[in-house]
């Protein structure tokens, strides 16, 4: 028994002031709550985080979700 499981989404924007060359932010969510699928976690962050799944299947935080808009 996990008493304290986390599911974990990274952002997966691009960020050059990262060691990786990629933004560290990750959202997570504990399991006993309420998710316990990563559909289900990328939904929640989605509506109460403010993260953004993008068409081509990439996954960005609150601070590069708006980085990625289309030009309206
Ligand atoms: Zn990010």
């Amino acid at each position: 028994m996990t008493a304290d499981a986390y599911l974990v989404l990274r952002c997966d924007a691009d960020d050059e002031t990262e060691t990786d060359g990629r933004c560290c932010a990750e959202g997570s969510w504990p399991v006993r709550f309420e998710p316990h699928t990563h559909q289900h976690l990328r939904r929640l962050l989605k509506e109460r985080r403010g993260w953004r799944r993008t068409r081509d299947g990439r996954d960005l935080c609150p601070d590069h979700a708006s980085d990625d808009q289309p030009a309206a």
